[in-house]
């Protein structure tokens, strides 16, 4: 078997990344697994630099293909904002409700049809021999204009998804991992991964 180190900590984005990548010929690692730890900053610019960084330094520590991603929302209104900046929105020490209540604060005043927003997601996928590719995945929605719904995490009650006519925290869990931004650049990773598998370099 070819072996992939998934460069998360978060149980979760494992588990929707082992289901994207079902059928691959590929024994999935872990930081935990490695015994690595999690200690790259993230001081990238865009969130491609960010997963860059990750996805190569862990390829150096463990020697095998490292996959690390990137990812948040972009709401048009703020220019971008808050982008590489979204889990730290709010300050360092915020939880997920004040990170909404501060977004939310920040767009007061401005009509629905004007807060078109977007959930990216970048994957690196970093090779020892120091080649790196890119797998990008995105989502459009709309920042409501109060929070609903209880699944999911940060942003998510207030991402409202017109194909769903829903907001991300309303929708079931499954339903999220096959829209979301996370899953499409996963989708778009597992083609190069089956790429390097061919050329035998995984
Ligand atoms: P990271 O890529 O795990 O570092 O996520 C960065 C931040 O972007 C998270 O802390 C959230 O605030 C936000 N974010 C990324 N993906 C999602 C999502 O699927 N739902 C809600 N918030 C998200």
């Amino acid at each position: 078997m070819h072996r992939l180190l998934i460069a998360t900590t978060n149980p979760g984005k494992l588990r929707e990344y082992a289901a994207i990548f079902a059928g691959l010929p590929l024994t999935l690692h872990t930081l935990a697994d490695l015994s690595i730890a999690d200690d790259v900053e993230e001081t990238g610019e865009t969130f491609a630099e960010n997963a860059r960084i990750k996805a190569e330094y862990y390829a150096r520590c463990s020697g095998m293909v490292a996959l690390a991603d990137d990812s948040g929302l972009e709401v048009a209104a703020l220019g971008g904002e808050p982008g590489v900046f979204s889990a730290r929105y709010a300050g360092p020490d915020a939880t997920d409700a004040e990170r909404v209540a501060f977004l939310l604060r920040k767009l007061e005043g401005v009509p629905f049809h004007a807060r078109l927003a977007r959930f990216v997601c970048v994957i690196a996928l970093a090779h020892p021999d120091g080649a790196v590719e890119y797998a990008e995945g995105m989502l459009p929605g709309v920042i409501e204009l109060a929070p609903r719904g209880h699944h999911g995490f940060g942003y998510d009650p207030i991402f409202y998804v017109l194909d769903e006519d829903a907001t991300l925290a309303e929708l079931p869990p499954e339903r999220k991992n096959q829209i979301s931004h996370r899953a499409s650049a996963a989708r778009a990773a597992r083609v190069v991964l089956e790429r390097w598998l061919m050329e035998g370099r995984l």
